[in-house]
C-alpha cells in the first residue's frame, strides 16, 4: 500500500486543532505530529494553509442502481462522492426495486466494495417501500445495515412507524425518516406560501414536515428506539428536534446543502432543477437552519444526492421528479454556511463526517462487519481515511466538470469557497490537487 505524507496542514482532531504532518502507512495513521521524516518512496502532499480531518461521510446519497442506471451507478456516485471528500456514503433503498430484502442489498455491498470508498447500504423499513408491512430489516442488519428508511417518502401511518421503531430497538440500528405528511404534501410542487401563491403553484406547506416531525418524537418517546431525521427544511422542525435532544430521546438530524444555501424565490425560473422535496423555504427558515449549524444544534449536513437523467429534468416544472445533485458541492456550500473565513474548522467536520459517522455506526468503536472506521480523531492507529480541504480556495461550480452521470445541478457557474485538495480512502490517495487519481 501507498506511504502517504500530509505535509504542514491543521490537523483537526475531535476536540482541538494542530499544525502539523499526517504519515499514512499500511492503511493506517501511524504518525501524527510535527516534521516528521518521509520515508523513502512516500508521496507527500503539500497541505500547507489546508484543512486535514476525517474523511466525510455522507448519510444520504442515492445512486440509482438498481434500476435508473442512466442517471447515477454506485460507481460513478462513488467517484463524485471521493472528489467531494467523502470516504463513506451510505447508499438509500428507493432503488427499483427498492433495497427490502438481503440479496439486494448484498448486491449494492458488492458492487461498493469495487470502488475506492466505503458504500454503505440503508435498507427500506417497509417492503417496496409501501408503507404497510414491514421489511425483514433483521436480515439486513445482519449484513451490516445499521440505518433503515424509505426515504423518497416517509412512513405514513403512525401504527406502521411504531410497530417498525419497536422491531428495530432490539436490532440496534437506527430508523430514518423523510418527514413529510403527504396528504398535507399532496399535489405540492415548491413551498407553500406567498411565493406560491404568485407563481400560481400549489405549495407543500411547512406543516407537512413539521407534523410527523412532532408525531415521531413522540414515538420514540414511547418505544425508546433511536430515529434520525432526514434533510430538516424549516426553523420550527429543527426546533422541535432541539427540544426533544434537550429531554434526553434518541433523535438526531441532518439538513442537506441545498436547504442551507437556496431560498424558494429561485423557483420563480420555473426551473425543475431547483424541484426538491422537502422543497426549498423562505429565506427565514434558510437563515435559522444556519444559525442552527453553527450553533452546533444539527448532527449532520447529509447531501440527499439525487440523480436524474436530462430528459427527466427536461420535463414542465409540474411533471418533473423531485431531487438535485450535491455530492460534488456539499463541502464548499457547507464551509459557505459556517461562515466562510469564519467557519470553525472542528464544527465543520462535526457535521461533515463525525456526526455522520456517529449515526451511521461508521466509528472505530461500532462494530463494522464491512467497512473501515470512519470520523475518527487523527490519531495513530486509526484507519486512513482523511481529508484534506482548503479553506482559501476559490471556484466555480460547473456542470461540466461532473462525474456524477447526472448533470441536474443548481449551483452551476455558483462562485464556491473552499475545496477538496485531496482524498485519502482505505489507505489509499483517491484525489490528489482536486481531481481523481
Ligand atoms: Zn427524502
Amino acid at each position: 500500500m501507498t506511504t502517504i505524507v500530509l505535509r504542514g496542514g491543521l490537523v483537526v482532531g475531535a476536540t482541538s486543532s494542530a499544525r502539523g504532518d499526517v504519515l499514512i502507512r499500511d492503511g493506517h495513521l501511524d504518525e501524527v505530529g510535527e516534521s516528521l521524516a518521509a520515508p523513502p518512496g512516500a508521496t507527500v502532499i503539500d497541505a500547507e494553509g489546508c484543512w486535514v480531518g476525517p474523511g466525510f461521510v455522507d448519510l444520504h446519497a442515492h445512486l440509482r442502481e438498481p434500476g435508473r442506471e442512466e442517471a447515477e451507478t454506485i460507481e460513478s456516485g462513488a467517484r463524485a462522492a471521493a472528489v467531494g471528500g467523502y470516504s463513506a456514503i451510505v447508499a438509500m433503498p428507493n432503488t427499483e426495486p427498492a433495497l427490502d430484502n438481503a440479496a439486494l442489498v448484498s448486491y449494492v455491498l458488492a458492487r461498493g466494495a469495487t470502488t475506492p470508498i466505503d458504500v454503505a447500504v440503508a435498507g427500506a423499513i417497509t417492503q417496496g417501500r409501501g408503507g404497510t408491512h414491514l421489511a425483514p430489516m433483521a436480515e439486513m442488519a445482519a449484513l451490516g445495515v445499521r440505518l433503515f428508511t424509505d426515504d423518497g417518502i416517509g412512513v405514513q401511518d403512525a401504527a406502521v412507524m411504531r410497530r417498525a421503531l419497536s422491531y428495530a430497538k432490539p436490532l440496534g440500528v437506527r430508523l430514518a425518516q423523510h418527514p413529510e405528511d403527504e396528504q398535507l404534501a399532496a399535489g405540492g410542487t415548491m413551498n407553500e406560501g406567498a411565493w406560491s401563491s404568485r407563481l400560481g403553484l400549489i405549495g407543500r406547506p411547512a406543516l407537512a414536515e413539521e407534523l410527523m416531525v412532532l408525531r415521531d418524537i413522540e414515538l420514540v418517546r414511547l418505544t425508546g428506539c433511536a430515529l434520525h431525521f432526514m434533510h430538516l427544511s424549516t426553523a420550527r422542525s429543527v426546533a422541535l428536534v432541539l427540544a426533544a435532544k434537550r429531554e434526553g430521546l434518541l433523535v438526531s438530524c441532518e439538513v442537506a446543502p441545498h436547504h442551507l444555501t437556496l431560498d424558494e424565490s429561485v423557483l420563480a425560473t420555473f426551473d425543475p432543477l431547483f424541484k426538491v422535496h422537502p422543497p426549498l423555504r423562505p429565506r427565514a427558515d434558510v437563515d435559522a437552519l444556519r444559525a442552527s449549524l453553527v450553533a452546533g444544534e444539527i448532527d449532520a449536513v447529509a447531501t440527499d444526492h439525487a440523480p436524474h437523467a436530462p430528459e427527466l429534468k427536461d420535463l414542465p416544472f409540474d411533471e418533473a421528479p423531485a431531487g438535485m445533485l450535491g455530492l460534488e458541492h456539499a463541502a464548499s456550500l457547507t464551509f459557505e454556511a459556517l461562515g466562510a473565513e469564519g467557519a470553525d474548522e472542528r464544527m465543520f467536520f462535526s457535521v461533515m463526517s463525525r456526526g455522520p459517522a456517529r449515526i451511521a455506526q461508521l466509528r472505530a468503536s461500532d462494530a463494522r462487519p464491512r467497512h473501515g472506521a470512519h470520523g475518527g480523531s487523527m490519531t495513530a492507529g486509526e484507519d486512513a481515511n482523511v481529508v484534506v480541504f482548503d479553506p482559501r480556495a476559490r471556484w466555480r461550480a460547473s456542470r461540466e466538470d461532473l462525474q456524477s452521470r447526472a448533470t441536474n445541478t443548481p449551483y452551476d457557474q455558483r462562485a464556491l469557497r473552499g475545496r477538496v485538495r485531496a482524498l485519502v480512502a482505505r489507505g489509499e490517495l483517491v484525489v490528489s490537487e482536486g481531481a481523481l487519481r
